[in-house]
């Protein structure tokens, strides 16, 4: 090989190498992007706990806790991204919302929720509600009717690692009875009065939260004891309708 063969060789190699440091360096700055984006929505989680969610008198350390750790931002569409840690409900497509992030906070410290607890949900949405209940330790079965929200969530929440999840695709209204009775239940959709089998389905101790009523709708927090079912009014709160059999 001549003089011009073997420059012809450095020069790939040179080239080769200029290429590999371009990559690397591409990767480390990704990273650096990376970490810089996760640091601004811990911060902003924290500022959402903070300002919205223990100024208004949320106490629950577990409550709290779990709302500052799970990625809210990953729960909503993308041109939503700047949003994610308002203080107000959000479109999630088909029509329907996530909860306010208070109202998601309230309603699991009502529930009372301990680790290990079986907990139902009705209405998945985008799962970001059964994400907070699954860090918070329970074993969650959640029940959503629109098939395209159920199968979303199902992958946002096995991205984020919560095993302890089932989503099911169905109607609430007749709540799940494989799996009953129920710690806790939690409806994130509104009927006009309290579908009989979620009580039902509910162990004696147990507490279901659910938004009842048409415009004018009220939280209520159902207690079921040995001597019967005690309903108490919590706040009024605007959901969207839970739909199906129960409008029938
Ligand atoms: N918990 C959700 C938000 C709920 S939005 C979150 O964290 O994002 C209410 C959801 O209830 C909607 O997705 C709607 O499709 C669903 N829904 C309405 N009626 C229902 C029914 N009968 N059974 C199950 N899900 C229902």
């Amino acid at each position: 090989m001549g003089n011009n063969g073997e420059r012809k060789m450095g020069l790939q190699k040179v080239i080769f190498l200029i290429f590999v440091f371009f990559i690397s360096a591409c990767q480390d700055k990704g990273q650096v992007d990376l970490k810089k984006m996760e640091k601004k929505y811990m911060s902003l989680r924290e500022k959402m706990v903070l300002e919205q969610i223990e100024r208004r008198g949320v106490k629950d350390k577990n409550v709290l806790e779990a709302m500052k750790k799970v990625p809210r931002h990953l729960f909503v569409p993308e041109e939503y991204l700047n949003e994610a840690y308002e203080d107000y409900p959000l479109p999630i497509g088909e029509g329907q919302t996530i909860s306010q992030p208070y109202i998601v906070a309230k309603m699991t410290e009502l529930l009372e929720v301990k680790k290990g607890e079986k907990v139902l949900e009705i209405g998945t949405g985008s799962g970001y509600q059964a994400a907070i209940l699954a860090e918070i330790g329970a074993k969650v079965y959640t029940i959503e009717i629109l098939p395209k929200l159920a199968e979303k969530a199902k992958k946002t929440l096995s991205n984020l690692g919560y095993e302890n999840v089932t989503v099911l695709v169905g109607d609430g209204f007749k709540g799940y009875i494989q799996e009953a009775p129920y710690d806790k239940i939690i409806v994130t959709a509104a009927p006009e009065k309290i579908p009989e089998p979620l009580i039902e389905q509910l162990k004696i101790g147990g507490k279901l939260v659910i938004p009842v009523g048409k415009y004018d709708q009220e939280l209520k927090l159902v207690s079921k004891r040995e001597e019967g079912v005690v309903v108490e009014s919590v706040l009024p709160v605007r959901f969207v309708p839970m739909v199906g059999e129960v409008e029938k």
